[in-house]
C-alpha cells in the first residue's frame, strides 16, 4: 500500500512527552518489523532540555547502550502534514536485547497498568481531550510568544470569544486540513470549539475501548497538529500556562469500564452518580491524587495554571456535572456515564498521566474507598488550601515519597522520572530570571 511513501518516521515518546526518533527510507522498513531497530537507551532518559542526567549517570552507566525498538501494531500510517516528500510515520517501543521491556519507556507504564485490569476482565473505555494555543510564529511587541489571531480578535474583554463560531469558522482552514490528515491516520477526531481565551482551542478525540489505542492516537494527534499549525504559518502550543491571566491548557481525561461483553459497568440505570464502582475509582483518583500530581503536572509551568475559578482544579474533589471539582461526573444518560479527569495539563506526559488515573481506579476498587458526598456549588470556594502540591518542587517532593506512585510507575521508571524531575528542578532554580532583576536589582 501506499507506494508513493519514501521516508517513514520512527517515533518514540520519552518520560517528558518528547517525541524522539528518526527518519528513515522506506526500503529498510521491512528490516523494523523483522528485527527492531537499534537506538540509544539514553534518548528516553534525557530532561526536557535535552540534557543528560549526570546526577544519576542514567546515561553513562552503561556506556550509552543501544536498545531495540519494536513498531506498534497499527501506527503504521501515512503523515499526511508532511508535504516535502511522501511521509509515514509509526511509533515504536523500546527493549532491551533480551526483550525484556526497556524501563525508561512510558508507554510500558501505561501498558503494565492496563494488564491489571484486563487481567480481571474489565476493560478501560477511554478518550482525550486536547487544549491548545495557536501561536504567531513571530514574537509580540515585548518579545513574547503571542497568539495567532485574527484582526480584531483578542482585543475585548477575558472569555467574550468563548465558543465564538465565527472566529471558529475563519480559522476552518487549518481545522479542516486537521480532520483531514485525522482522517488519513484514523484518528477519531470530533469537535472542535474556541476555549476560553483568544488563540486558544480544544479538540476532542471520540473514546476507545482500548486505552493502549486512545492514548497512542493522543500522542500522534499532537504531533499532527503541530505539523499541519506549522503548515499554515502557525506554532501549536501545548504548555500548559503559556500567558499568565489566561486561561491554560488541560488534557482532561474521560474513562469508564466496561465487562466483556462491553456493558458500561460505571451505568447505575440512570442515576447521575452512577455505580458503587464508580464511586470506588472516584474514591481511588482522589486519594491519590495528590502524590500523582507531578505525573499530571510534570513542569514549572504546569502549577501557573491551577488558579480559582480558572476551569482547572484546585483540589481532590468530585462533582456530578459541576466543572469546579478534579474529578467531573459529566450528565448525560446512564449508557455514557463516566469520569472526567481535570488535573493533567496540556504539557503532560499522556502515557503518562492515563497510566496514573487508571492507577487511582485500581487502587480505589480494590480498597472500595467511598468518595464522600460530591460537591455542590461552585467547589473552589470549598477546596481546602494545600489539599494538593501547589507548586513544583512540593509535587517532586510529594512524589519522592509516594509508594503508590513508586508501585504503580513501577521501581524502576520511578526512579528514572524523579532523577529526570530532580535534575530539572536544580537546573531551572540556579537560572537568574529577568524577574530576579526586576524585583531585586535595586530593592535589596
Ligand atoms: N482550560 C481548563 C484547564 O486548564 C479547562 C477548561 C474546560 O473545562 O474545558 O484545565
Ligand atoms: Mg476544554
Ligand atoms: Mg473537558
Amino acid at each position: 500500500a501506499h507506494p508513493e511513501i519514501a521516508g517513514i518516521d520512527l517515533v518514540l515518546t520519552d518520560p517528558g512527552g518528547v517525541m524522539r526518533g528518526k527518519n528513515i527510507r522506506r526500503e529498510e522498513l521491512l528490516a523494523i518489523y523483522r528485527h527492531g531497530r537499534y537506538m540509544p537507551g539514553s534518548i528516553l532518559s534525557l530532561d526536557i532540555t535535552g540534557e543528560d542526567v549526570e546526577e544519576t549517570n542514567l546515561v553513562w552507566v552503561d556506556g550509552d547502550a543501544d536498545r531495540l525498538c519494536h513498531p506498534v501494531p497499527g501506527t503504521l500510517l501515512p503523515a499526511p502534514w508532511r508535504t516535502e516528500e511522501p511521509t509515514a510515520q509509526v511509533l515504536l517501543t523500546m527493549h532491551e536485547l533480551d526483550g525484556r521491556p526497556y524501563h525508561a519507556d512510558p508507554r510500558h507504564v501505561l501498558e503494565r497498568v492496563v494488564k491489571r485490569f484486563t487481567d480481571q476482565g474489565l476493560t478501560p473505555v477511554m478518550a482525550v481531550e486536547l487544549e491548545f494555543y495557536l501561536l504567531d510564529p513571530t514574537p509580540g511587541p515585548d518579545g513574547r510568544p503571542r497568539p495567532a489571531l485574527l484582526p480584531g480578535s483578542g482585543q475585548r474583554p477575558r472569555h467574550i470569544e468563548v465558543y465564538d463560531v465565527n472566529i471558529l469558522g475563519e480559522m476552518w482552514p487549518v481545522f479542516a486540513e486537521i480532520h483531514a490528515c485525522a482522517k488519513a491516520q484514523g484518528l477519531p477526531a470530533q469537535t472542535v470549539i474556541h476555549e476560553y481565551s483568544p488563540g486558544q482551542w480544544e479538540i476532542t478525540l471520540h473514546h476507545r475501548a482500548d486505552a493502549m489505542r486512545a492514548v497512542d492516537e493522543g500522542l500522534m494527534f499532537k504531533r499532527l497538529i503541530r505539523g499541519v499549525a506549522a503548515k499554515h504559518g502557525m506554532q501549536a502550543c501545548f504548555m500548559a500556562k503559556p500567558f499568565a491571566g489566561r486561561a491554560g491548557s488541560g488534557m482532561h481525561i474521560h474513562l469508564s469500564l466496561a465487562d466483556k461483553d462491553g456493558n458500561n459497568l460505571f451505568a447505575d440505570g440512570d442515576k447521575p452518580e452512577g455505580s458503587a464502582l464508580l464511586r470506588h475509582t472516584i474514591g481511588g483518583m482522589a486519594e491519590t491524587m495528590a502524590d500523582a500530581m507531578l505525573v499530571y503536572a510534570p513542569n514549572a509551568n504546569s502549577y501557573r495554571r491551577f488558579r480559582r475559578t480558572s476551569y482547572a482544579p484546585v483540589a481532590p474533589t468530585w462533582g456530578i456535572n459541576n466543572r469546579s471539582v478534579g474529578l467531573r461526573i459529566p450528565a448525560g444518560p446512564g449508557f455514557s456515564r463516566h469520569i472526567e479527569h481535570r488535573p493533567s495539563g496540556a504539557d503532560a506526559n499522556p502515557y503518562l498521566a492515563v497510566a496514573m488515573a487508571l492507577a487511582g481506579a485500581h487502587y480505589g476498587i480494590e480498597r472500595k474507598i467511598d468518595p464522600g458526598p460530591p460537591i455542590t456549588g461552585n467547589g473552589y470556594e470549598q477546596a481546602k488550601p494545600g489539599a494538593l502540591p501547589q507548586h513544583w518542587p512540593h509535587a517532586i517532593e510529594r512524589a519522592e515519597r509516594s509508594a503508590f506512585l513508586k508501585e504503580y510507575l513501577g521501581k524502576d521508571f520511578f526512579e528514572v522520572f524523579l532523577a529526570i524531575k530532580r535534575a530539572e528542578l536544580d537546573r531551572f532554580m540556579a537560572e537568574v530570571t529577568e524577574l530576579d532583576y526586576q524585583w531585586y536589582l535595586r530593592t535589596t
